[in-house]
Protein backbone atom coordinates (compact mmCIF):
# COMPACT_ATOMS: atom_id res chain seq x y z
CA UNK A 1 0.00 0.00 0.00
CA UNK A 2 1.53 3.04 -0.76
CA UNK A 3 0.87 5.89 1.78
CA UNK A 4 -0.22 9.56 0.33
CA UNK A 5 1.43 12.36 1.48
CA UNK A 6 -0.61 14.98 3.40
CA UNK A 7 -2.26 17.11 1.47
CA UNK A 8 0.04 20.86 2.28
CA UNK A 9 -1.17 23.49 4.43
CA UNK A 10 -3.15 26.45 2.94
CA UNK A 11 -2.16 29.87 4.29
CA UNK A 12 -3.90 33.04 3.26
CA UNK A 13 -1.63 36.20 3.75
CA UNK A 14 -3.34 39.83 3.67
CA UNK A 15 -0.72 42.28 4.02
CA UNK A 16 1.52 44.55 2.07
CA UNK A 17 3.72 44.35 -1.15
CA UNK A 18 6.53 46.62 -2.19
CA UNK A 19 9.29 47.30 -3.95
CA UNK A 20 12.34 47.91 -2.32
CA UNK A 21 14.17 50.49 -4.22
CA UNK A 22 17.53 50.43 -2.73
CA UNK A 23 20.72 52.91 -3.06
CA UNK A 24 24.11 52.01 -1.87
CA UNK A 25 26.14 55.00 -1.02
CA UNK A 26 29.38 55.76 1.15
CA UNK A 27 27.54 57.62 3.41
CA UNK A 28 23.58 59.09 3.86
CA UNK A 29 22.76 62.04 2.57
CA UNK A 30 21.83 65.41 4.96
CA UNK A 31 18.46 67.16 3.91
CA UNK A 32 19.15 69.54 0.95
CA UNK A 33 22.54 67.46 0.15
CA UNK A 34 23.19 65.17 -2.90
CA UNK A 35 25.58 62.43 -2.83
CA UNK A 36 26.50 60.18 -5.64
CA UNK A 37 25.45 56.62 -4.82
CA UNK A 38 27.61 53.29 -5.59
CA UNK A 39 24.86 51.14 -6.52
CA UNK A 40 21.43 50.46 -7.39
CA UNK A 41 19.03 47.71 -7.03
CA UNK A 42 15.15 46.95 -7.09
CA UNK A 43 13.86 44.13 -4.70
CA UNK A 44 10.39 42.71 -4.44
CA UNK A 45 9.33 43.34 -0.37
CA UNK A 46 6.67 44.25 1.92
CA UNK A 47 6.17 42.21 5.09
CA UNK A 48 2.83 40.40 3.66
CA UNK A 49 4.75 39.60 0.29
CA UNK A 50 8.09 37.95 1.69
CA UNK A 51 5.94 36.11 4.53
CA UNK A 52 3.48 34.77 1.50
CA UNK A 53 7.40 33.90 -0.41
CA UNK A 54 8.37 32.42 2.89
CA UNK A 55 5.24 30.26 3.68
CA UNK A 56 5.42 28.93 -0.29
CA UNK A 57 8.88 27.91 -0.26
CA UNK A 58 8.20 26.35 3.45
CA UNK A 59 5.98 23.78 1.66
CA UNK A 60 2.16 25.67 1.83
CA UNK A 61 -0.33 26.82 -0.98
CA UNK A 62 -0.75 30.49 -0.44
CA UNK A 63 -2.80 32.87 -1.49
CA UNK A 64 -1.59 37.12 -1.55
CA UNK A 65 -4.35 39.13 -0.25
CA UNK A 66 -3.60 42.93 -0.81
CA UNK A 67 -3.21 45.30 -4.04
CA UNK A 68 -0.30 46.84 -5.94
CA UNK A 69 -0.46 49.04 -8.31
CA UNK A 70 -1.32 50.29 -11.90
CA UNK A 71 2.17 50.98 -12.85
CA UNK A 72 4.88 48.92 -14.02
CA UNK A 73 6.27 47.81 -10.86
CA UNK A 74 2.36 45.59 -10.33
CA UNK A 75 2.98 43.26 -12.89
CA UNK A 76 7.06 43.17 -11.70
CA UNK A 77 5.58 42.32 -7.79
CA UNK A 78 2.93 40.16 -8.78
CA UNK A 79 5.47 37.82 -11.12
CA UNK A 80 7.83 37.66 -7.97
CA UNK A 81 5.44 36.38 -6.03
CA UNK A 82 4.22 33.86 -8.35
CA UNK A 83 7.63 32.85 -8.99
CA UNK A 84 7.49 31.22 -5.78
CA UNK A 85 4.52 29.18 -6.18
CA UNK A 86 2.13 31.94 -4.05
CA UNK A 87 -1.38 32.20 -5.80
CA UNK A 88 -1.76 36.20 -6.77
CA UNK A 89 -5.34 35.53 -8.33
CA UNK A 90 -7.13 37.43 -5.93
CA UNK A 91 -4.21 40.47 -5.23
CA UNK A 92 -5.79 43.90 -6.43
CA UNK A 93 -4.39 45.70 -9.19
CA UNK A 94 -4.93 49.54 -8.06
CA UNK A 95 -5.11 52.96 -9.59
CA UNK A 96 -1.59 54.36 -9.10
CA UNK A 97 1.41 53.81 -7.74
CA UNK A 98 2.88 50.53 -6.28
CA UNK A 99 4.05 50.68 -2.97
CA UNK A 100 7.50 51.49 -2.53
CA UNK A 101 10.04 51.67 0.08
CA UNK A 102 13.11 54.22 -0.50
CA UNK A 103 16.44 52.68 1.03
CA UNK A 104 19.75 54.07 1.63
CA UNK A 105 22.35 51.81 2.97
CA UNK A 106 25.67 53.29 4.03
CA UNK A 107 29.16 51.74 4.21
CA UNK A 108 28.29 50.89 7.68
CA UNK A 109 25.05 49.09 6.56
CA UNK A 110 23.15 51.29 8.03
CA UNK A 111 20.27 52.47 6.95
CA UNK A 112 17.24 54.92 6.38
CA UNK A 113 13.97 54.76 4.67
CA UNK A 114 11.39 56.05 3.26
CA UNK A 115 7.81 53.70 2.87
CA UNK A 116 4.96 55.04 0.29
CA UNK A 117 2.31 52.69 1.20
CA UNK A 118 0.58 53.79 -2.43
CA UNK A 119 -1.56 50.64 -3.09
CA UNK A 120 -1.27 49.46 -0.19
CA UNK A 121 -3.43 51.83 1.04
CA UNK A 122 -6.51 51.13 -0.75
CA UNK A 123 -6.39 48.14 1.01
CA UNK A 124 -9.56 48.92 3.85
CA UNK A 125 -11.57 45.81 3.79
CA UNK A 126 -12.31 42.16 2.52
CA UNK A 127 -14.07 41.20 -0.88
CA UNK A 128 -16.62 38.52 -0.57
CA UNK A 129 -13.69 36.03 -2.45
CA UNK A 130 -10.98 37.28 0.22
CA UNK A 131 -13.01 36.12 2.98
CA UNK A 132 -13.81 32.90 0.96
CA UNK A 133 -10.14 32.49 0.68
CA UNK A 134 -9.67 33.26 4.55
CA UNK A 135 -12.48 30.54 5.23
CA UNK A 136 -10.59 27.74 3.18
CA UNK A 137 -7.26 28.72 4.97
CA UNK A 138 -5.27 26.77 7.90
CA UNK A 139 -4.08 30.01 9.03
CA UNK A 140 -4.17 33.85 8.57
CA UNK A 141 -1.01 35.79 8.66
CA UNK A 142 -1.38 39.61 8.89
CA UNK A 143 0.78 42.43 9.76
CA UNK A 144 0.84 46.43 10.25
CA UNK A 145 1.93 47.69 6.90
CA UNK A 146 -2.10 47.74 5.82
CA UNK A 147 -4.56 50.21 6.83
CA UNK A 148 -5.65 48.71 10.96
CA UNK A 149 -9.41 48.64 9.25
CA UNK A 150 -8.00 45.82 6.69
CA UNK A 151 -5.99 44.06 9.02
CA UNK A 152 -9.19 44.12 11.96
CA UNK A 153 -11.26 42.92 8.84
CA UNK A 154 -9.21 40.26 8.17
CA UNK A 155 -8.86 38.64 11.93
CA UNK A 156 -13.02 38.67 11.98
CA UNK A 157 -13.32 37.09 9.36
CA UNK A 158 -10.77 34.50 10.43
CA UNK A 159 -12.45 34.12 13.41
CA UNK A 160 -15.88 33.73 12.30
CA UNK A 161 -14.15 30.86 10.07
CA UNK A 162 -12.24 29.32 12.82
CA UNK A 163 -9.24 30.02 10.93
CA UNK A 164 -5.94 30.59 13.29
CA UNK A 165 -4.66 34.06 12.88
CA UNK A 166 -0.84 34.95 13.46
CA UNK A 167 -0.13 38.57 13.47
CA UNK A 168 3.42 40.20 13.24
CA UNK A 169 2.79 43.15 14.74
CA UNK A 170 5.42 45.16 12.91
CA UNK A 171 6.29 48.14 12.12
CA UNK A 172 5.20 48.48 15.91
CA UNK A 173 1.91 50.56 16.69
CA UNK A 174 0.17 50.94 19.42
CA UNK A 175 -2.83 48.10 18.75
CA UNK A 176 -6.49 48.20 19.40
CA UNK A 177 -7.79 45.67 21.87
CA UNK A 178 -10.26 44.73 19.70
CA UNK A 179 -7.29 43.66 17.22
CA UNK A 180 -5.86 41.79 19.93
CA UNK A 181 -8.86 39.74 21.08
CA UNK A 182 -9.01 38.42 18.06
CA UNK A 183 -5.32 37.19 17.25
CA UNK A 184 -4.39 33.26 18.42
CA UNK A 185 -0.49 34.12 18.12
CA UNK A 186 1.21 37.37 18.33
CA UNK A 187 4.62 36.75 16.90
CA UNK A 188 6.85 40.11 17.89
CA UNK A 189 10.56 40.69 17.70
CA UNK A 190 12.40 42.05 20.53
CA UNK A 191 11.35 46.01 20.43
CA UNK A 192 8.07 45.23 19.17
CA UNK A 193 7.75 43.34 22.27
CA UNK A 194 8.59 45.92 24.67
CA UNK A 195 7.10 48.66 22.86
CA UNK A 196 3.38 46.47 23.04
CA UNK A 197 3.92 45.18 26.66
CA UNK A 198 6.19 48.02 28.23
CA UNK A 199 8.38 45.77 29.70
CA UNK A 200 11.99 45.30 29.04
CA UNK A 201 12.49 41.41 29.90
CA UNK A 202 11.38 39.66 26.67
CA UNK A 203 9.98 36.85 29.54
CA UNK A 204 8.09 39.50 31.41
CA UNK A 205 6.44 41.35 27.95
CA UNK A 206 5.62 37.67 26.44
CA UNK A 207 3.76 37.47 30.02
CA UNK A 208 2.03 40.79 29.87
CA UNK A 209 1.45 40.06 26.11
CA UNK A 210 -0.93 36.90 27.49
CA UNK A 211 -3.14 39.21 29.38
CA UNK A 212 -4.56 39.24 25.49
CA UNK A 213 -3.61 36.29 23.09
CA UNK A 214 -3.23 32.99 24.47
CA UNK A 215 0.15 32.42 22.76
CA UNK A 216 3.26 34.37 22.01
CA UNK A 217 6.17 34.03 20.07
CA UNK A 218 8.93 36.59 20.64
CA UNK A 219 12.02 36.37 18.61
CA UNK A 220 15.45 37.61 19.47
CA UNK A 221 17.77 37.67 16.44
CA UNK A 222 20.82 35.34 16.88
CA UNK A 223 19.64 34.49 20.83
CA UNK A 224 16.88 32.93 19.21
CA UNK A 225 13.12 32.53 20.34
CA UNK A 226 10.93 32.64 23.25
CA UNK A 227 7.43 30.89 22.97
CA UNK A 228 4.85 31.36 25.81
CA UNK A 229 0.97 30.04 26.01
CA UNK A 230 -1.16 30.72 28.42
CA UNK A 231 -0.94 28.43 31.58
CA UNK A 232 1.85 26.69 30.10
CA UNK A 233 5.65 26.84 31.03
CA UNK A 234 7.36 29.21 28.16
CA UNK A 235 10.34 27.37 25.75
CA UNK A 236 13.01 29.21 24.82
CA UNK A 237 14.32 27.77 20.94
CA UNK A 238 17.97 29.04 20.52
CA UNK A 239 19.23 29.86 17.06
CA UNK A 240 21.06 27.99 14.68
CA UNK A 241 24.72 28.73 14.44
CA UNK A 242 25.20 30.50 11.37
CA UNK A 243 27.25 32.90 9.58
CA UNK A 244 25.23 36.27 9.49
CA UNK A 245 25.67 37.63 5.47
CA UNK A 246 22.19 39.39 5.87
CA UNK A 247 19.43 39.58 8.69
CA UNK A 248 16.98 41.53 6.37
CA UNK A 249 13.51 39.48 6.43
CA UNK A 250 14.94 36.51 8.69
CA UNK A 251 11.44 37.72 10.83
CA UNK A 252 9.41 37.18 8.13
CA UNK A 253 11.02 33.91 6.97
CA UNK A 254 11.17 32.30 10.32
CA UNK A 255 6.99 33.46 10.51
CA UNK A 256 6.13 31.90 7.54
CA UNK A 257 7.56 28.68 8.32
CA UNK A 258 6.34 29.01 11.52
CA UNK A 259 2.93 28.97 10.36
CA UNK A 260 3.41 26.20 8.04
CA UNK A 261 4.98 23.85 10.59
CA UNK A 262 1.90 24.63 13.16
CA UNK A 263 -0.77 24.13 10.06
CA UNK A 264 0.59 20.73 9.69
CA UNK A 265 0.16 19.89 13.18
CA UNK A 266 3.49 19.89 14.44
CA UNK A 267 4.21 20.27 18.27
CA UNK A 268 5.33 23.56 19.18
CA UNK A 269 9.53 22.95 20.24
CA UNK A 270 9.46 21.01 16.89
CA UNK A 271 8.03 23.98 14.80
CA UNK A 272 9.55 26.61 16.21
CA UNK A 273 13.01 24.79 16.25
CA UNK A 274 11.94 24.01 11.91
CA UNK A 275 11.44 28.13 11.82
CA UNK A 276 14.63 28.79 12.84
CA UNK A 277 16.46 26.89 10.81
CA UNK A 278 14.93 28.43 7.99
CA UNK A 279 15.67 31.73 9.33
CA UNK A 280 18.95 30.76 9.32
CA UNK A 281 19.51 29.18 5.88
CA UNK A 282 17.98 33.41 5.08
CA UNK A 283 20.35 34.78 7.69
CA UNK A 284 23.58 33.03 5.78
CA UNK A 285 23.05 34.66 2.63
CA UNK A 286 22.19 38.12 0.84
CA UNK A 287 19.02 39.12 -0.25
CA UNK A 288 15.75 39.97 1.14
CA UNK A 289 12.70 37.22 0.02
CA UNK A 290 15.26 35.74 -2.94
CA UNK A 291 17.48 34.59 0.27
CA UNK A 292 14.72 32.70 1.75
CA UNK A 293 15.02 28.32 1.54
CA UNK A 294 12.69 25.53 0.28
CA UNK A 295 12.05 22.96 2.06
CA UNK A 296 14.25 20.41 1.38
CA UNK A 297 16.67 22.95 2.47
CA UNK A 298 14.93 23.02 6.03
CA UNK A 299 14.13 19.32 6.48
CA UNK A 300 17.53 18.71 4.95
CA UNK A 301 19.39 20.86 7.76
CA UNK A 302 17.21 19.56 10.46
CA UNK A 303 17.25 15.91 9.69
CA UNK A 304 13.53 16.18 8.00
CA UNK A 305 9.91 16.94 9.10
CA UNK A 306 9.22 15.85 12.93
CA UNK A 307 12.82 15.81 13.62
CA UNK A 308 13.73 19.30 14.05
P1 LIG B 1 14.60 38.59 14.46
O1 LIG B 1 13.44 39.09 13.65
O2 LIG B 1 15.87 39.33 14.25
O3 LIG B 1 14.26 38.43 15.91
O4 LIG B 1 14.91 37.12 13.90
C1 LIG B 1 13.93 36.15 13.67
C2 LIG B 1 14.52 34.76 13.82
O5 LIG B 1 15.57 34.61 12.84
C3 LIG B 1 15.20 34.49 15.17
O6 LIG B 1 14.26 34.00 16.11
C4 LIG B 1 16.25 33.45 14.79
O7 LIG B 1 15.67 32.14 14.74
C5 LIG B 1 16.64 33.84 13.37
N1 LIG B 1 17.86 34.70 13.37
C6 LIG B 1 17.92 36.06 13.35
N2 LIG B 1 19.20 36.50 13.39
C7 LIG B 1 19.97 35.38 13.42
C8 LIG B 1 21.38 35.12 13.46
N3 LIG B 1 22.28 36.12 13.48
N4 LIG B 1 21.80 33.84 13.47
C9 LIG B 1 20.91 32.81 13.44
N5 LIG B 1 19.57 32.97 13.40
C10 LIG B 1 19.10 34.23 13.39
Amino acid sequence: MTRSTPAPPRIAVLGSTNMDLVAYVPRAPRLGETVTGRAFRTVPGGKGANQAVAAARAGARVSMLGAVGSDDLGPRLRAALAESGVDTTLLRTADGPSGTAHIVVDDDGGNAIVVVPGANASVTGLTPEDEARIAAADALLLQLELPLDAVIAGARAARRHGVRTVLTPAPARPLPRELLALVDLLVPNEHEANALSGAADPRAAADGLLRDVPEVVVTLGAAGSLYAARGARPVTVPSRPVRAVDTTAAGDTFTGALAVALAEGRPVPDALAWASAAAALSVGRAGASSSMPYREEIDALTGGPGTA
